[in-house]
């Protein structure tokens, strides 16, 4: 059995009147963990319990932290997340809940990234990047299985891009079953758009700093496999503004009455703000809702008034 379900498909009657097209939802906020993480997380949990590790390290205090505590929780091993001290308190209590132990360290994500490598030394401690990692992809392929053997029609993937493990493994799920052709949408937010500036610039690039606020996507460098799928496969790269990230988040919960983050948002504003531009091409696009377990209804608020000033 694997830790992630099958989420729902649905057809949105609101995105598709306002967009003047079908519009399918992957509802992958629906995820136990809040995010579609947990798909690709959980087959890489899966296995290294299998390979027999005793103890589960994570460097992140976002989604995939999360998703990771999730995991071992349900495997009953014991994980370990070390968190910048710039994570929130409710993204740390995320975590705790999950009965994982939650290590400050530092005052950035290198630097707690480099206490949790520290930690494995001991070769029973398996660590778990939050996306560059081929078996993770395959996992995260799953949704893409699920919308097939649905039978949905589609004629695009619109999704969000981090460091590019959602891509990769959207991007399998299509060529495994024999959708090449499908183009994918690839959304980041302005200020987090690492893959967007790597493909203008012709060659994988580092951003200096992450300005936007969706941190899920705050990846300074995707990993080499979406940057090389972009020179493979029709993937075309657009970025939304952090306020139309929000605003889209503010109204897909009234909409649908899920809350998510941000770094979601910024794929569902492509369909609120920008169906004429960025979806010209399409009728059918299939949006994956990647959810966000950190995501709170004040804070969309503030983002709102602070961004619209
Ligand atoms: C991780 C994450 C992303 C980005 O995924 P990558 O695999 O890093 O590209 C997007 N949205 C949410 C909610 C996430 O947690």
């Amino acid at each position: 059995m694997p830790l992630h379900i099958n989420t729902p498909l649905v057809h949105s009657r609101a995105l598709s009147i306002l967009s003047g097209k079908s519009v399918l939802l992957k509802l992958d906020a629906l995820q136990p963990s809040g995010s579609f993480k947990l798909r690709g997380v959980g087959a890489v949990c899966e296995r290294f319990a299998q390979q027999g590790k005793s103890t589960f390290v994570s460097s992140s205090g976002g989604n995939a932290g999360i998703a990771v505590a999730y995991a071992g929780r349900q495997l009953s091993i014991p994980v370990t997340v070390v968190v910048p001290e710039s994570t929130t308190d409710h993204a740390k209590k995320l975590i705790a809940q999950e009965s994982a132990k939650v290590i400050v360290h530092g005052s950035s994500w290198m630097e707690a990234n480099a206490l949790a490598q520290s930690m494995l030394e001991d070769p029973s401690v398996a660590f778990v990047h939050p996306f560059d990692d081929p078996f993770m992809w395959s996992g995260h392929a799953s949704m893409i299985d699920e919308v097939v053997a649905a039978k949905a029609h589609f004629d695009c993937v619109v999704l969000s891009v981090g460091g590019g493990g959602l891509l990769s493994g959207v991007v399998e799920g299509l060529l495994r079953n024999g959708l090449a052709h499908i183009p994918v949408v690839a959304i980041e937010t302005q200020g987090a758009d690492s893959l967007a500036r790597s493909v203008s610039a012709g060659h994988l690039i580092e951003l200096e700093a992450i300005t936007s606020i969706a941190t899920s996507l705050g990846a300074k460098k995707v990993c080499a496999n979406a940057f090389e799928l972009t020179t493979k496969h029709d993937i075309r790269c657009h970025t939304v503004s952090d306020l139309e990230a929000v605003n889209a988040c503010e109204q897909f919960l009234i909409d649908h009455r899920l809350l998510v983050e941000p770094a979601c948002g910024a794929s569902l504003a492509a369909v609120y703000e920008h169906s004429h531009d960025l979806l010209a091409d399409f009728q059918a696009p299939l949006v994956i809702v990647c959810g966000g377990a950190t995501a709170n209804p004040m804070q969309i608020q503030n983002w709102k008034k602070q961004l619209s000033s």
